[in-house]
């Protein structure tokens, strides 16, 4: 990649010259009294960015992927019952996950950029009476969100105790997730998307409920790297600003998480996905006036922190190549059953305005090379009529 190339998939992300600065810096060891501020002081801002003044914080060297194994295997025994809502691959990597540490798991799959309805959410969980309810927030495999709000509270009236598992890799710090306030019990992500720091981290937050579940578990947590058995004293360590060792944290990770949840809190959690919505909706609108589909099938379904969008008849994936020549890298399909017939476009983090209509303005420079006809400039014009 270019040092001048706009990174425009759905993580990573560009990233602030701060937080890569903040890498650069010298390494202190894990038990330095800065180290040890800093661990703590990112801890607490990881509690106030997933609005979750009750969660107990893990930040862990790994990716997203280590994060949903650690909600697994930490919560679930061999033949406990639980609930997956499909809206995607990364929504099945979760049911594999289950299915791994020996969960019983029933799947809801929805239809490529549709979501489960309501009603069958609900007899499902009603019959299953699941341990677990998993859902994905944003499935970046289709850039369909769900609403989690409303099936929290679905799941708290249908099956009080289970237990919901969020995963928001694709959607924490870029849209709204009031972790306490909704009764999510885990809510996940990972540090390369709207988290604004290189791929590295996972981050995941736990309630108080998840954490006496785990406390009165039968058997060992079957995976040692991420048992809480483990990490728990580390956490509750660096929060009371005491180093301590299980295995050695990613220093300098830590200290770009710290500088980018400085940057998340100063800016505000209310005007940061407002941002993200606005510079979504520009997006979108300069998109559709381009005359192409999006794989959500409803707008109110589609993720503020990236889209997906369908190639128009005639065009295949060369198109990516294209946009790339002009400087704009975006990403191809990933869900098996339409992996070919559309590409990813991710605007998350420091994402701007400009950056919106650079990549519209790519995108139709492709699309006018590929012999595609339609009124040349439009996409860029509609999106900055509203930025
Ligand atoms: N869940 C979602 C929604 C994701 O988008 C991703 C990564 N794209 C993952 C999980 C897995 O995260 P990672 O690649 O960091 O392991």
């Amino acid at each position: 990649m270019s040092e001048r190339d706009l990174l425009m998939i759905p993580g990573p992300v560009n990233f602030d010259p701060g937080v890569l600065r903040a890498l650069s810096a010298p390494t202190a060891g894990h038990t330095a009294p800065e180290f040890v501020e800093r661990f703590g002081q990112a801890l607490e801002w990881m509690k106030q960015v997933f609005i979750a003044p009750s969660g107990m914080p893990f930040v862990i060297a790994g990716s997203g992927t280590l994060a949903m194994d650690m909600a697994v295997c930490n919560l679930v025994e061999p033949g406990d019952r639980a609930l997956a809502l499909s809206t995607g691959y990364f929504s099945d990597r979760m049911t594999a996950i289950l299915e791994r540490y020996g969960a019983e798991v029933t799947t809801l799959c929805a239809a490529p950029g549709d979501t489960v309805p309501v009603e069958q959410v609900q007899t499902t969980l009603e019959r299953v009476r699941p341990k677990l309810f998993a859902m994905t927030q944003v499935d970046t495999s289709t850039g369909v969100a769900v609403d989690v709000r409303a099936l929290t509270k679905l799941a708290r009236d249908a099956a009080p105790d289970a237990l919901v598992v969020v995963d928001g890799v694709c959607s924490v710090a870029g849209m709204e997730l009031q972790q306490d306030a909704w009764g999510v019990d885990i809510a996940l992500t990972a540090s390369q998307k709207a988290m604004g720091v290189p791929p590295g981290l996972a981050l995941l937050v736990a309630s108080p409920r998840a954490l006496e579940t785990f406390k009165a578990r039968k058997k060992p947590v079957a995976n040692y790297y991420g048992d809480w058995t483990n990490w728990l004293p580390i956490m509750e360590a660096y929060l009371a600003r005491k180093g301590m060792y299980f295995a050695t944290p990613p220093v300098n990770m830590v200290y770009a998480l710290h500088e980018s949840l400085r940057q998340i809190l100063a800016e505000g959690l209310e005007a940061r996905i407002a941002r993200h919505k606005k510079l979504s909706d520009a997006f979108k609108v300069g998109v559709r006036q381009i005359g192409l589909a999006q794989v959500p099938v409803r707008a109110e379904i589609a993720a503020p922190t990236m889209s997906a969008i369908y190639f128009p008849d005639g065009i295949d994936s060369k198109l990516i190549g294209k946009i790339r020549q002009r400087n704009v890298v975006v990403a191809g399909g990933i869900h098996p059953l339409i992996r070919d017939k559309y590409f990813r476009v991710g605007h998350m983090g420091v994402v701007s305005p400009g950056d919106i209509s650079a990549t519209l303005a790519a995108i139709e420079g492709a699309l006018l090379a590929s012999g595609y006809r339609f009124d040349a400039g439009a996409g860029v014009a509609a999106a900055e009529t509203m930025l």
